[in-house]
């Protein structure tokens, strides 16, 4: 398809990914999808049905009556819009937990390379440029240090009014920061033709500078 592009950006969590993609997005005209919504999402069914993770037929069952999707920048859970129900650490840790699950990440993964299929794309998470779009035009690697990422949450969070202390976020990052990497499937790695950015003392101004750049470089926009 002609002028079709996909930009992939992965890296931790707290790495400032969703702030930038939703920027370039923005500034591009194209659709922004936010992969770790969509393991959020999973993880607030599972709690709120009170489903055992761990029982593969529960599982399956849930899996196969869930639909998910974008629209006007809002994530649809079987037809609800669940936005503010999925930022908080309970999802946080369940969300993490449902993503080492090869049955989530079938379902997953296929629901978003159909999304990435037919239409210009920004998605960002852990195994995009690895694994979900491998063959994405612009890839890149985002990083930044535990401290500043676990700031960056923290503040984000009591914007929100919620109830943390610095300490037990950067625990909560480190921990996740762990699991993502070391589990099994689809771990959280740089992809090898993806660009590297350490963001740590970067402004979100600076990051989608840097990226929009890159991309009118090879003028496709
Ligand atoms: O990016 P966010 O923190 O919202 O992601 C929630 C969780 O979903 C992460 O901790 C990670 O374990 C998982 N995830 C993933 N693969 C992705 C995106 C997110 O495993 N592509």
């Amino acid at each position: 398809m002609e002028n079709r592009i996909r930009v992939a950006i992965d890296g931790p969590s707290g790495a400032g990914k969703s702030t930038i993609a939703k920027a370039v997005a923005k500034k591009l005209g194209i659709d922004y999808i936010d992969t770790g919504a969509m393991y959020r999402a999973v993880g607030y069914k599972v709690l709120k049905q009170g489903v055992d993770p761990g029982d593969a037929q529960a599982l399956k069952t849930l899996l196969d009556e869930t639909e998910i999707d974008f629209s006007k920048g809002n994530i649809i859970l079987d037809g609800n819009v669940i936005n503010d129900k999925i930022r908080t650490p309970e999802i946080s840790k369940k969300a993490s937990e449902c993503s080492a699950l090869a049955q989530v990440r079938e379902k997953l993964v296929q629901l978003q390379r159909g999304m990435g299929q037919s239409k210009s794309v920004i998605m960002d998470g852990r195994d995009i440029g690895s694994n979900v779009l491998t063959d994405a035009e612009y890839k890149f690697f985002m990083t930044a240090s535990p401290e500043e990422r676990a700031r960056r949450r923290f503040d984000e969070l009591k914007e929100k009014g919620q109830q943390v202390t610095y300490e037990q976020v950067l625990e909560d990052i480190l921990q996740r920061d762990h699991n993502d990497m070391t589990r099994e499937l689809n771990p959280l790695r740089k992809a090898e033709d993806a660009r590297e950015l350490d963001t740590t003392g970067m402004s979100i101004e600076e990051v989608t500078d840097y990226i929009l750049k890159e991309i009118e470089k090879n003028g496709n926009c």
